[in-house]
C-alpha cells in the first residue's frame, strides 16, 4: 500500500495535509514532516488543522506554517489525512471532491479514502511517514527528524506503551542520527505546560476514585472556566491515574460546555480499552482510546465503569 501512496503522490503536485482535531504530537509531527517531505519531492503542500497547534508543539519546525480553518478551501489535487480513523475526526469540511489518501496506524482505522494505508503495527503515524521518506529517497533533514521523533515520543507515551519494541528504538536511533535532538524534543513536550493545566490536574486528582483495577476522575466545566483552561490543557491528565501501581485502566471524564463528557481511556495492556470506546461510537488503540457520553456525570460514569466491572467485563 505504501507503493500505491507513492504512486498517487507522484501523479500530483498540490496537496493539503491534515490530521485529527485536538492534535497530539503524532498528528502534528506526522503532518509537518510529511508536508516537508512532499516539498522535498518538489510538491506544494499545506497543512490545515481545525485546531491551533498546541503550545507544546509550537516550537516544532514548520509549525508556524500550519493553517487553521473549518473547511478545506483551495485548489488541491489530493488530501492526505494522517492519523485519523474517520474524516469526521478532522473536524474539517470540504473533502467531498478531494482525492483522499488515508494514512493511519489506529486499530480502529477505516478505509474511508481513495487510497488507504492503515498499519496498526506502526507505533505512530510518524513511523509510516518515515517509511514514505525512505521509500521516496527523500533526505530526512534534522527538521523532519525532529517532527517525526516527537510523533514517536508522544504516541508511545515516551517509549512506554505496549507495542514499543526494538523497531521503535531503531527508528528513534535513525531519527536521532538524522538530527533530532531527543532532549530538546522532550523538553518542549514535558516542560512546556501551562499553569492552567497544573491547576486542572489538582482538581482532577481531588476527584480521584478507585475500584479494583480501575482508577477514574473528572474535570467539570466550572473547573475549566475557573482555571481559564482550554481543551489542550486536558491532554495527558489521564496518565496520572494510570500511574497508580495497581490501576490497570484509567478513565478521565471531561465535561463539555453542552453537558456531554469526553472520555479518555488508558490501559497498561491487560485490558483493551479500544473495545470499550467503540461501544460508545469512539475508538483508538488497545491502550489509549476515547469516546463521548451524555451527561450528567453519574450516568456517564455508570455507563463507562460498568463495561469494566466483572459482570459485563469486555476482557
Ligand atoms: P484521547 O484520550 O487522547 O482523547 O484519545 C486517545 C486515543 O483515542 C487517540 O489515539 C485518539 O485518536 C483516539 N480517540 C479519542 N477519541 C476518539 C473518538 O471519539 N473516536 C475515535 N475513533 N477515536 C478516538
Amino acid at each position: 500500500m505504501l507503493k500505491e501512496v507513492l504512486k498517487q503522490i507522484a501523479q500530483r503536485s498540490r496537496f493539503v495535509l491534515t490530521s485529527h482535531a485536538r492534535p497530539d504530537g503524532d498528528a502534528i509531527g506526522s503532518a509537518l514532516a510529511c508536508s516537508e517531505i512532499l516539498r522535498s519531492m518538489g510538491k506544494e503542500a499545506d497543512v490545515v488543522l481545525s485546531d491551533p497547534v498546541p503550545r507544546i508543539y509550537q516550537s516544532l519546525p514548520f509549525a508556524d506554517k500550519v493553517l487553521q480553518a473549518e473547511r478545506i478551501e483551495g485548489e488541491y489535487e489530493a488530501a492526505i489525512i494522517l492519523e485519523c480513523d474517520s474524516i469526521q475526526r478532522t473536524r474539517l469540511d470540504g473533502f467531498e471532491n478531494q482525492f483522499l489518501i488515508n494514512i493511519d496506524h489506529h486499530l480502529s482505522g477505516r478505509p474511508f479514502g481513495n487510497v488507504n494505508w492503515i498499519d496498526p503495527k506502526a507505533v505512530a503515524t510518524a513511523e509510516m511517514v518515515h517509511r514514505i521518506a525512505r521509500e521516496a529517497g527523500v533526505h530526512v533533514s534534522p527538521e523532519i527528524a525532529s517532527c517525526l521523533y516527537t510523533g514517536v515520543l508522544t504516541d508511545t507515551g515516551s517509549f512506554v506503551f505496549e507495542g514499543t519494541n526494538e523497531r521503535t528504538f531503531a527508528l528513534a536511533r535513525e531519527l536521532v542520527l538524522a538530527g533530532a535532538d531527543p532532549s530538546r524534543c522532550a523538553r518542549s513536550v514535558y516542560f512546556g505546560q501551562s499553569t492552567a493545566k497544573m491547576r486542572l490536574l489538582g482538581a482532577a486528582l481531588s476527584h480521584l476514585q478507585r475500584e479494583g483495577k480501575l482508577a477514574w476522575f473528572w474535570v467539570t466545566q466550572e473547573e475549566m472556566e475557573r482555571f481559564n483552561a482550554i481543551e489542550e490543557d486536558c491532554e495527558g491528565l489521564v496518565n496520572y491515574a494510570l500511574s497508580i501501581h495497581d490501576a490497570q485502566v484509567a478513565i478521565l471524564l471531561r465535561e463539555l460546555p453542552d453537558g456531554r463528557f469526553r472520555v479518555s481511556l488508558r490501559s497498561k495492556g491487560d485490558v483493551n480499552v479500544a473495545l470499550a470506546a467503540e461501544q460508545f461510537g469512539g475508538g483508538g488503540h488497545e491502550c489509549a482510546s476515547g469516546c463521548s457520553l451524555d451527561g450528567p456525570l453519574e450516568n456517564a460514569l455508570t455507563r463507562i465503569l460498568n463495561l469494566f466491572r466483572p459482570s459485563d467485563s469486555i476482557q
